[in-house]
């Protein structure tokens, strides 16, 4: 066991691994409320297609029953899907 007698006989050491693996842990937390604050943001809408419902996460997204392209923002109306439009922010989204 010598790696159990080189952390008694530094226990700095030991804090300084058991502060990361904390962080880690805090690290973790965070991510999994981001991803969750993301997903809570998709609109549940309905299929003009295939009239199921559907959700939308970012401006645009595919029916996932059909793969209808869907948009929520009226400028995007009729043009070709692209996921790009998601990460092109409008101002008027205050975000
Ligand atoms: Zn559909």
């Amino acid at each position: 066991m010598y790696v159990g007698l080189f952390f008694q006989a530094h226990p700095l050491v030991m804090t300084l691994f058991m502060l990361l693996g904390f962080l880690a842990i805090i690290a973790s937390t965070v991510i999994y409320f981001w991803i969750g604050m993301l997903s809570s943001k998709a609109v549940q809408v309905t299929c003009p297609e295939c009239n199921k419902p559907t959700k939308m996460l970012g401006r645009v997204d595919a029916c996932m029953h059909c793969n209808e392209p869907l948009t929520l923002d009226p400028d995007l109306e009729g043009k070709e899907f692209d996921q790009a439009y998601n990460s092109k922010k409008k101002s008027k989204d205050g975000e």
